[in-house]
Protein backbone atom coordinates (compact mmCIF):
# COMPACT_ATOMS: atom_id res chain seq x y z
CA UNK A 1 0.00 0.00 0.00
CA UNK A 2 1.26 3.29 -0.21
CA UNK A 3 3.36 5.17 2.14
CA UNK A 4 0.77 6.67 3.97
CA UNK A 5 -0.36 3.75 5.85
CA UNK A 6 3.49 2.98 7.39
CA UNK A 7 4.58 3.99 10.43
CA UNK A 8 6.93 6.76 11.16
CA UNK A 9 9.75 5.71 13.13
CA UNK A 10 10.43 9.42 14.11
CA UNK A 11 7.82 9.27 16.95
CA UNK A 12 8.92 9.53 20.22
CA UNK A 13 10.89 7.07 22.05
CA UNK A 14 8.24 6.71 24.66
CA UNK A 15 5.88 6.24 22.35
CA UNK A 16 7.85 3.64 20.40
CA UNK A 17 8.22 1.77 23.90
CA UNK A 18 4.40 1.36 24.40
CA UNK A 19 4.14 0.91 21.18
CA UNK A 20 6.48 -2.22 21.06
CA UNK A 21 5.34 -3.29 24.80
CA UNK A 22 1.33 -3.02 23.50
CA UNK A 23 2.23 -5.42 20.53
CA UNK A 24 3.77 -7.79 22.35
CA UNK A 25 0.77 -7.96 24.69
CA UNK A 26 -1.89 -8.11 21.53
CA UNK A 27 0.56 -11.21 20.59
CA UNK A 28 0.50 -13.33 23.63
CA UNK A 29 -2.88 -13.03 23.84
CA UNK A 30 -3.43 -10.89 27.35
CA UNK A 31 -3.87 -13.92 29.15
CA UNK A 32 -5.09 -14.01 33.07
CA UNK A 33 -6.63 -10.69 32.50
CA UNK A 34 -10.34 -11.09 34.67
CA UNK A 35 -13.29 -8.74 35.06
CA UNK A 36 -14.29 -7.60 38.15
CA UNK A 37 -17.39 -5.90 38.09
CA UNK A 38 -19.85 -6.79 40.41
CA UNK A 39 -23.80 -5.56 40.99
CA UNK A 40 -24.57 -2.86 42.15
CA UNK A 41 -25.76 -2.43 45.66
CA UNK A 42 -29.27 -0.45 45.58
CA UNK A 43 -28.08 2.68 46.97
CA UNK A 44 -24.64 2.64 46.78
CA UNK A 45 -22.07 3.79 44.56
CA UNK A 46 -20.90 1.36 41.89
CA UNK A 47 -18.28 0.76 38.85
CA UNK A 48 -20.73 -1.74 37.94
CA UNK A 49 -23.03 1.42 37.23
CA UNK A 50 -22.57 3.75 33.57
CA UNK A 51 -24.21 7.00 32.86
CA UNK A 52 -27.12 6.59 30.54
CA UNK A 53 -26.48 7.40 26.55
CA UNK A 54 -28.73 9.98 24.18
CA UNK A 55 -32.26 8.56 24.46
CA UNK A 56 -33.77 7.57 21.65
CA UNK A 57 -36.27 4.91 21.67
CA UNK A 58 -38.01 5.00 18.15
CA UNK A 59 -36.39 4.05 14.31
CA UNK A 60 -36.97 5.43 11.79
CA UNK A 61 -35.93 5.14 7.58
CA UNK A 62 -33.56 8.52 8.09
CA UNK A 63 -31.35 7.19 11.62
CA UNK A 64 -28.71 5.79 11.84
CA UNK A 65 -27.12 3.54 14.65
CA UNK A 66 -24.53 2.29 16.83
CA UNK A 67 -24.61 -1.08 18.27
CA UNK A 68 -22.12 -2.70 20.56
CA UNK A 69 -21.04 -6.42 20.56
CA UNK A 70 -19.26 -8.90 22.92
CA UNK A 71 -17.44 -11.13 20.21
CA UNK A 72 -15.98 -14.58 21.60
CA UNK A 73 -14.84 -17.77 20.99
CA UNK A 74 -17.67 -20.13 21.40
CA UNK A 75 -17.12 -21.99 24.98
CA UNK A 76 -14.83 -18.76 26.25
CA UNK A 77 -17.39 -16.08 27.27
CA UNK A 78 -16.62 -13.76 29.75
CA UNK A 79 -19.62 -11.97 28.66
CA UNK A 80 -21.21 -11.68 32.33
CA UNK A 81 -17.34 -10.02 33.80
CA UNK A 82 -17.07 -8.03 30.70
CA UNK A 83 -20.35 -6.24 30.04
CA UNK A 84 -20.09 -3.23 32.01
CA UNK A 85 -16.99 -2.87 30.80
CA UNK A 86 -17.60 -2.59 27.66
CA UNK A 87 -20.53 -0.62 27.99
CA UNK A 88 -18.59 2.21 29.84
CA UNK A 89 -16.20 2.22 27.43
CA UNK A 90 -18.81 2.63 24.74
CA UNK A 91 -19.97 5.86 27.42
CA UNK A 92 -16.70 7.25 27.45
CA UNK A 93 -16.52 7.57 23.25
CA UNK A 94 -20.07 8.83 23.44
CA UNK A 95 -18.36 11.06 26.03
CA UNK A 96 -15.72 12.45 23.54
CA UNK A 97 -18.42 12.73 20.54
CA UNK A 98 -19.59 15.16 22.73
CA UNK A 99 -16.47 16.70 23.90
CA UNK A 100 -15.22 17.11 20.54
CA UNK A 101 -18.49 19.02 19.82
CA UNK A 102 -18.44 21.40 22.62
CA UNK A 103 -15.35 22.33 22.16
CA UNK A 104 -15.72 24.47 19.14
CA UNK A 105 -17.78 26.62 21.88
CA UNK A 106 -21.20 27.16 20.07
CA UNK A 107 -22.91 25.39 22.13
CA UNK A 108 -23.83 22.08 20.04
CA UNK A 109 -23.92 18.59 21.31
CA UNK A 110 -23.22 15.45 19.15
CA UNK A 111 -23.71 12.11 21.14
CA UNK A 112 -23.65 8.37 19.52
CA UNK A 113 -27.14 6.72 18.69
CA UNK A 114 -26.37 3.83 20.34
CA UNK A 115 -28.84 0.83 20.53
CA UNK A 116 -29.58 0.91 23.89
CA UNK A 117 -32.24 -0.27 26.28
CA UNK A 118 -35.53 1.26 28.17
CA UNK A 119 -33.12 2.89 30.78
CA UNK A 120 -31.20 4.82 27.54
CA UNK A 121 -28.76 2.09 28.86
CA UNK A 122 -26.17 1.07 26.24
CA UNK A 123 -27.38 -2.63 25.09
CA UNK A 124 -24.43 -4.99 24.69
CA UNK A 125 -25.13 -7.81 22.58
CA UNK A 126 -22.85 -11.12 23.04
CA UNK A 127 -21.99 -12.78 19.32
CA UNK A 128 -20.45 -16.67 19.64
CA UNK A 129 -18.64 -17.68 16.77
CA UNK A 130 -16.68 -21.11 16.09
CA UNK A 131 -13.78 -19.01 15.88
CA UNK A 132 -10.21 -20.84 14.58
CA UNK A 133 -7.13 -20.77 17.01
CA UNK A 134 -5.52 -18.02 15.28
CA UNK A 135 -7.30 -15.59 12.69
CA UNK A 136 -6.66 -12.03 12.41
CA UNK A 137 -9.25 -9.43 13.78
CA UNK A 138 -10.42 -8.61 9.96
CA UNK A 139 -11.66 -12.77 9.43
CA UNK A 140 -13.26 -12.09 13.42
CA UNK A 141 -15.18 -9.81 12.29
CA UNK A 142 -16.56 -11.53 9.14
CA UNK A 143 -18.00 -13.91 11.92
CA UNK A 144 -19.63 -11.72 13.80
CA UNK A 145 -20.70 -9.89 10.72
CA UNK A 146 -22.01 -13.66 9.96
CA UNK A 147 -24.03 -13.53 12.82
CA UNK A 148 -25.60 -10.55 12.57
CA UNK A 149 -26.54 -11.88 8.87
CA UNK A 150 -28.16 -15.06 10.71
CA UNK A 151 -30.18 -13.10 13.77
CA UNK A 152 -30.16 -9.00 12.90
CA UNK A 153 -30.86 -8.50 9.36
CA UNK A 154 -33.79 -7.11 8.81
CA UNK A 155 -36.46 -8.14 6.44
CA UNK A 156 -35.09 -5.43 3.82
CA UNK A 157 -31.89 -7.16 4.46
CA UNK A 158 -31.10 -3.24 6.07
CA UNK A 159 -29.28 -3.66 8.98
CA UNK A 160 -26.08 -2.42 7.42
CA UNK A 161 -27.22 0.19 5.71
CA UNK A 162 -28.40 2.18 9.01
CA UNK A 163 -25.88 0.15 11.71
CA UNK A 164 -22.75 0.60 12.73
CA UNK A 165 -21.47 -2.31 14.20
CA UNK A 166 -18.39 -1.62 17.35
CA UNK A 167 -16.86 -5.36 17.71
CA UNK A 168 -15.66 -5.53 21.51
CA UNK A 169 -13.45 -8.57 20.90
CA UNK A 170 -12.39 -11.11 23.37
CA UNK A 171 -10.83 -14.19 22.27
CA UNK A 172 -6.85 -15.21 22.40
CA UNK A 173 -5.22 -16.21 19.15
CA UNK A 174 -7.04 -12.84 17.12
CA UNK A 175 -4.08 -10.88 15.43
CA UNK A 176 -4.51 -7.22 15.67
CA UNK A 177 -5.79 -3.61 17.74
CA UNK A 178 -8.36 -2.05 16.12
CA UNK A 179 -9.99 -2.21 12.47
CA UNK A 180 -12.44 0.23 11.13
CA UNK A 181 -13.97 1.05 7.69
CA UNK A 182 -17.39 3.14 6.59
CA UNK A 183 -17.86 6.02 4.32
CA UNK A 184 -20.36 8.56 3.94
CA UNK A 185 -19.26 11.00 7.05
CA UNK A 186 -22.43 13.21 7.11
CA UNK A 187 -24.84 10.39 6.12
CA UNK A 188 -26.11 7.03 6.21
CA UNK A 189 -23.91 4.42 4.62
CA UNK A 190 -22.09 1.20 5.87
CA UNK A 191 -19.36 1.18 8.34
CA UNK A 192 -17.79 -0.77 11.30
CA UNK A 193 -15.02 -0.68 14.08
CA UNK A 194 -13.73 -3.41 15.98
CA UNK A 195 -10.77 -3.32 18.93
CA UNK A 196 -9.47 -7.09 20.36
CA UNK A 197 -9.27 -6.93 24.15
CA UNK A 198 -5.67 -5.51 25.02
CA UNK A 199 -6.75 -2.28 22.59
CA UNK A 200 -10.18 -2.37 24.34
CA UNK A 201 -10.27 1.53 25.43
CA UNK A 202 -12.05 5.07 24.15
CA UNK A 203 -8.70 6.47 22.34
CA UNK A 204 -8.14 3.18 20.35
CA UNK A 205 -12.11 2.98 19.39
CA UNK A 206 -12.52 6.63 18.71
CA UNK A 207 -9.83 6.07 15.68
CA UNK A 208 -11.85 2.52 14.81
CA UNK A 209 -14.97 4.39 14.70
CA UNK A 210 -13.54 7.65 12.91
CA UNK A 211 -12.63 5.05 10.09
CA UNK A 212 -16.38 4.09 10.44
CA UNK A 213 -17.34 7.31 9.39
CA UNK A 214 -15.04 6.81 6.13
CA UNK A 215 -11.94 8.55 7.19
CA UNK A 216 -8.34 6.93 6.15
CA UNK A 217 -5.43 7.87 8.31
CA UNK A 218 -5.52 12.03 7.95
CA UNK A 219 -6.80 11.15 4.59
CA UNK A 220 -3.49 11.59 2.99
CA UNK A 221 -2.80 14.36 4.67
CA UNK A 222 0.79 13.23 6.37
CA UNK A 223 1.25 16.90 8.08
CA UNK A 224 -1.85 16.44 10.83
CA UNK A 225 -0.07 14.21 13.16
CA UNK A 226 -1.71 13.57 16.48
CA UNK A 227 -5.14 14.03 15.38
CA UNK A 228 -6.96 11.00 16.49
CA UNK A 229 -7.10 10.06 12.94
CA UNK A 230 -3.52 10.87 12.18
CA UNK A 231 -2.06 7.93 14.39
CA UNK A 232 0.27 10.14 15.98
CA UNK A 233 2.65 9.00 13.16
CA UNK A 234 4.37 12.42 12.07
CA UNK A 235 6.83 14.87 13.64
CA UNK A 236 4.90 17.77 12.92
CA UNK A 237 1.72 17.81 14.63
CA UNK A 238 -0.43 20.85 14.38
CA UNK A 239 -2.60 20.30 17.19
CA UNK A 240 -0.34 20.54 20.33
CA UNK A 241 -2.80 19.87 23.16
CA UNK A 242 -3.57 17.27 25.65
CA UNK A 243 -6.49 15.88 23.73
CA UNK A 244 -4.88 16.25 20.54
CA UNK A 245 -5.00 11.89 20.10
CA UNK A 246 -8.82 11.97 21.81
CA UNK A 247 -10.57 14.88 19.82
CA UNK A 248 -12.27 14.61 17.00
CA UNK A 249 -10.77 17.22 14.29
CA UNK A 250 -8.30 18.13 17.00
CA UNK A 251 -6.28 21.28 14.49
CA UNK A 252 -9.32 23.22 14.01
CA UNK A 253 -7.93 23.38 10.42
CA UNK A 254 -8.56 23.15 6.77
CA UNK A 255 -8.00 18.91 7.46
CA UNK A 256 -11.51 18.83 8.40
CA UNK A 257 -13.95 16.47 8.83
CA UNK A 258 -16.02 17.18 12.00
CA UNK A 259 -17.79 20.48 12.85
CA UNK A 260 -20.70 21.20 14.56
CA UNK A 261 -21.18 24.69 12.59
CA UNK A 262 -18.52 25.14 10.34
CA UNK A 263 -18.43 28.92 8.66
CA UNK A 264 -20.00 29.80 5.90
CA UNK A 265 -17.89 29.11 2.80
CA UNK A 266 -15.30 26.61 4.21
CA UNK A 267 -14.77 23.50 2.77
CA UNK A 268 -17.17 21.35 5.50
CA UNK A 269 -19.57 23.95 4.98
CA UNK A 270 -19.49 22.87 1.33
CA UNK A 271 -19.10 19.83 1.75
CA UNK A 272 -21.43 18.42 4.26
CA UNK A 273 -21.40 14.86 3.58
CA UNK A 274 -17.73 15.03 4.45
CA UNK A 275 -18.96 16.23 8.25
CA UNK A 276 -19.27 13.93 10.46
CA UNK A 277 -21.41 16.31 12.85
CA UNK A 278 -23.93 16.07 10.07
CA UNK A 279 -24.31 12.46 10.44
CA UNK A 280 -27.36 11.02 11.41
CA UNK A 281 -26.11 8.19 14.01
CA UNK A 282 -25.54 10.88 15.99
CA UNK A 283 -28.09 12.91 18.34
CA UNK A 284 -27.71 16.64 18.33
CA UNK A 285 -30.32 17.93 20.70
CA UNK A 286 -29.56 16.03 24.23
CA UNK A 287 -26.53 17.40 25.60
CA UNK A 288 -24.37 15.05 28.08
CA UNK A 289 -25.45 16.29 31.48
CA UNK A 290 -23.02 16.41 34.76
CA UNK A 291 -22.30 12.86 35.75
CA UNK A 292 -21.71 12.13 39.63
CA UNK A 293 -18.57 10.28 40.58
CA UNK A 294 -16.56 8.98 43.45
CA UNK A 295 -13.40 8.67 42.33
CA UNK A 296 -11.70 5.65 43.94
CA UNK A 297 -8.44 4.37 44.49
CA UNK A 298 -6.70 0.87 44.27
CA UNK A 299 -6.64 0.93 47.87
CA UNK A 300 -10.30 1.56 47.69
CA UNK A 301 -10.28 5.10 49.45
CA UNK A 302 -12.09 7.96 47.55
CA UNK A 303 -10.78 11.06 46.28
CA UNK A 304 -11.73 13.78 48.93
CA UNK A 305 -10.37 17.53 50.07
CA UNK A 306 -7.75 17.47 52.53
CA UNK A 307 -9.22 20.72 54.62
CA UNK A 308 -8.95 24.04 53.61
CA UNK A 309 -5.84 25.10 51.95
CA UNK A 310 -4.23 21.68 51.98
CA UNK A 311 -3.62 19.22 49.06
CA UNK A 312 -6.50 16.67 47.95
CA UNK A 313 -6.46 13.43 49.77
CA UNK A 314 -7.61 9.98 50.19
CA UNK A 315 -10.94 8.97 52.47
CA UNK A 316 -13.20 6.67 53.52
CA UNK A 317 -15.86 7.14 50.85
CA UNK A 318 -19.20 8.56 51.49
CA UNK A 319 -21.65 11.85 50.87
CA UNK A 320 -18.62 14.09 51.26
CA UNK A 321 -16.44 12.58 48.28
CA UNK A 322 -19.06 12.63 45.28
CA UNK A 323 -17.36 14.56 42.61
CA UNK A 324 -19.33 16.37 39.68
CA UNK A 325 -17.48 15.91 36.36
CA UNK A 326 -18.60 18.53 33.60
CA UNK A 327 -17.25 18.62 30.05
CA UNK A 328 -15.75 22.21 30.34
CA UNK A 329 -13.54 24.32 28.34
CA UNK A 330 -12.05 22.83 25.08
CA UNK A 331 -13.46 19.19 25.55
CA UNK A 332 -11.98 18.94 28.70
CA UNK A 333 -13.57 17.49 31.74
CA UNK A 334 -13.52 19.90 35.31
CA UNK A 335 -14.33 17.83 38.45
CA UNK A 336 -16.08 20.10 41.58
CA UNK A 337 -16.07 18.36 44.79
CA UNK A 338 -20.07 18.28 44.57
CA UNK A 339 -22.13 21.19 45.87
CA UNK A 340 -19.08 23.15 47.35
CA UNK A 341 -17.64 25.13 44.16
CA UNK A 342 -14.42 23.85 44.71
CA UNK A 343 -12.66 22.00 41.83
CA UNK A 344 -9.88 19.66 41.61
CA UNK A 345 -6.65 21.43 40.43
CA UNK A 346 -2.95 20.69 39.71
CA UNK A 347 -0.21 23.34 40.86
CA UNK A 348 1.92 23.85 38.10
CA UNK A 349 5.13 23.56 40.92
CA UNK A 350 7.54 20.97 41.36
CA UNK A 351 5.78 18.89 44.02
CA UNK A 352 2.86 17.99 41.94
CA UNK A 353 0.81 18.49 44.34
CA UNK A 354 -2.95 18.81 43.66
CA UNK A 355 -5.61 21.12 45.24
CA UNK A 356 -9.28 21.91 45.64
CA UNK A 357 -9.77 25.13 44.41
CA UNK A 358 -12.46 27.90 43.48
CA UNK A 359 -14.56 26.49 40.45
CA UNK A 360 -13.07 28.67 37.37
CA UNK A 361 -13.72 27.04 33.55
CA UNK A 362 -11.06 28.92 32.27
CA UNK A 363 -8.69 27.89 34.42
CA UNK A 364 -6.46 25.13 32.92
CA UNK A 365 -4.78 23.66 35.82
CA UNK A 366 -8.61 22.49 36.61
CA UNK A 367 -8.97 21.02 33.09
CA UNK A 368 -8.45 17.52 33.11
CA UNK A 369 -8.39 14.38 30.82
CA UNK A 370 -9.42 10.69 31.43
CA UNK A 371 -8.03 8.02 30.44
CA UNK A 372 -10.44 4.96 30.42
CA UNK A 373 -9.13 1.09 30.58
CA UNK A 374 -6.45 1.67 32.38
CA UNK A 375 -5.55 -1.43 34.58
CA UNK A 376 -5.83 -5.57 34.29
CA UNK A 377 -9.73 -5.11 34.58
CA UNK A 378 -9.84 -2.05 32.41
CA UNK A 379 -12.47 -0.43 34.90
CA UNK A 380 -9.86 2.44 35.89
CA UNK A 381 -8.93 5.63 34.90
CA UNK A 382 -5.84 7.63 34.57
CA UNK A 383 -6.04 11.71 34.93
CA UNK A 384 -4.20 13.94 33.14
CA UNK A 385 -3.69 17.85 33.45
CA UNK A 386 -3.81 20.08 31.05
CA UNK A 387 -1.84 22.75 32.62
CA UNK A 388 1.17 20.72 33.75
CA UNK A 389 0.35 18.38 30.59
CA UNK A 390 1.39 15.55 33.51
CA UNK A 391 -0.61 12.28 34.32
CA UNK A 392 -1.43 12.78 37.86
CA UNK A 393 -0.86 11.12 40.79
CA UNK A 394 -3.11 12.28 43.96
CA UNK A 395 -2.47 11.46 47.15
CA UNK A 396 -0.68 8.64 46.49
CA UNK A 397 -2.73 7.39 43.52
CA UNK A 398 -2.55 7.28 39.62
CA UNK A 399 -5.61 5.18 39.29
CA UNK A 400 -9.17 5.85 39.90
CA UNK A 401 -12.61 3.61 39.53
CA UNK A 402 -15.39 6.20 38.41
CA UNK A 403 -18.62 4.98 40.93
CA UNK A 404 -21.77 6.26 39.44
CA UNK A 405 -24.79 6.56 41.84
CA UNK A 406 -27.61 3.83 40.88
CA UNK A 407 -30.05 6.35 41.23
CA UNK A 408 -28.00 9.22 39.65
CA UNK A 409 -27.46 7.48 36.33
CA UNK A 410 -30.69 7.29 35.26
CA UNK A 411 -32.17 10.73 36.72
CA UNK A 412 -30.53 13.23 35.20
CA UNK A 413 -32.38 10.77 31.58
CA UNK A 414 -35.32 10.62 33.19
CA UNK A 415 -38.33 13.12 31.58
CA UNK A 416 -36.55 13.39 28.43
CA UNK A 417 -38.02 12.80 25.44
CA UNK A 418 -36.93 11.43 22.97
CA UNK A 419 -37.91 14.09 20.73
CA UNK A 420 -36.96 14.12 16.71
CA UNK A 421 -33.65 14.80 16.36
CA UNK A 422 -33.65 16.92 13.54
CA UNK A 423 -30.22 18.26 11.61
CA UNK A 424 -30.89 21.69 12.10
CA UNK A 425 -27.60 22.91 10.85
CA UNK A 426 -27.38 20.77 8.11
CA UNK A 427 -30.22 22.25 5.90
CA UNK A 428 -28.84 25.24 6.33
CA UNK A 429 -25.91 24.07 4.58
CA UNK A 430 -25.70 24.14 1.00
CA UNK A 431 -25.96 20.46 0.27
CA UNK A 432 -23.79 18.76 -2.59
CA UNK A 433 -25.80 15.80 -3.75
CA UNK A 434 -23.36 15.83 -6.59
CA UNK A 435 -19.83 15.65 -4.77
CA UNK A 436 -18.40 12.28 -3.97
CA UNK A 437 -18.13 11.21 -0.72
CA UNK A 438 -14.63 12.37 0.65
CA UNK A 439 -14.25 9.14 2.09
CA UNK A 440 -14.61 6.74 -0.78
CA UNK A 441 -11.34 5.91 -0.71
CA UNK A 442 -11.40 5.22 2.89
CA UNK A 443 -14.00 2.78 2.42
CA UNK A 444 -12.09 0.59 0.07
CA UNK A 445 -9.07 0.37 2.06
CA UNK A 446 -10.35 -0.39 5.33
CA UNK A 447 -12.83 -3.04 3.41
CA UNK A 448 -9.91 -4.63 2.19
CA UNK A 449 -7.87 -4.29 5.29
CA UNK A 450 -10.62 -6.07 7.16
CA UNK A 451 -11.13 -9.00 4.63
CA UNK A 452 -7.65 -9.69 4.98
CA UNK A 453 -7.00 -9.16 1.58
CA UNK A 454 -4.45 -6.79 2.39
CA UNK A 455 -2.69 -7.83 5.32
CA UNK A 456 0.12 -5.11 4.68
CA UNK A 457 -2.07 -2.52 5.31
CA UNK A 458 -4.40 -4.39 8.35
CA UNK A 459 -1.47 -4.75 10.01
CA UNK A 460 -0.07 -1.23 9.60
CA UNK A 461 -3.56 0.04 10.83
CA UNK A 462 -3.63 -2.38 13.55
CA UNK A 463 0.23 -0.73 14.63
CA UNK A 464 -1.58 2.97 13.84
CA UNK A 465 -4.42 1.75 16.73
CA UNK A 466 -1.73 0.55 18.87
CA UNK A 467 0.19 4.02 18.31
CA UNK A 468 -2.53 5.80 19.18
CA UNK A 469 -3.14 3.87 22.51
CA UNK A 470 -0.04 5.09 23.68
CA UNK A 471 0.06 8.30 22.63
CA UNK A 472 -1.62 9.88 25.81
CA UNK A 473 1.43 8.58 27.31
CA UNK A 474 3.96 9.60 25.16
CA UNK A 475 2.97 13.21 25.41
CA UNK A 476 2.36 12.93 29.28
CA UNK A 477 5.77 11.73 29.39
CA UNK A 478 7.16 14.54 26.88
CA UNK A 479 7.79 17.10 29.80
CA UNK A 480 9.94 14.60 31.53
CA UNK A 481 11.86 13.76 28.52
CA UNK A 482 13.36 17.22 26.72
CA UNK A 483 14.62 15.50 23.71
CA UNK A 484 11.85 13.77 23.24
CA UNK A 485 9.69 16.92 23.10
CA UNK A 486 11.69 18.98 21.32
CA UNK A 487 12.11 16.33 18.38
CA UNK A 488 8.06 16.31 19.03
CA UNK A 489 7.75 19.87 18.30
CA UNK A 490 10.39 20.40 15.39
CA UNK A 491 9.26 21.55 12.31
ZN1 LIG B 1 -6.53 3.36 11.74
Amino acid sequence: MSTRHRLRWGFTVPAILGMVMALAWTLIGLPGWTGTAKAAPAGKLSAAVTPPVACDKKDSPDKGWIQVFYVYRNGESRFEEMRDTVKRIAWNIDQTFEASAQRFGQGDSRRLRFVQDDNCQIEVTPIGADLPDKLSLGEARGHADNWIKEHLLKDDGGYFGRHKPVYFVDAEGVDGCGLGGGAHAGGLGGGWAGVTFGCWGEQALTHELIHAFGFNHCNGADDQGNDPICRGADQTPRCDDLLAGTVLDCAKDEFAYFHPRPAPGSPLAENPEGNIANSPYLIKNQPAPPVDAQLVGTKGRCLASGGAGKAAAQKECGDDTVWRRTISTDGYFQLELKGTKQCLSSTESGDKAHVLSACDKGDERQHWMMFDAAGPDKEHYKLANRATKEEARIADEAEFKMHFSVGSATTDAEGTEPTSDEPSEQGAEPQSDGTKPASSDAEDDADLAATGGDMGTSLSIAIGALALAVLGGAILMKTRRKRAASSHRAR
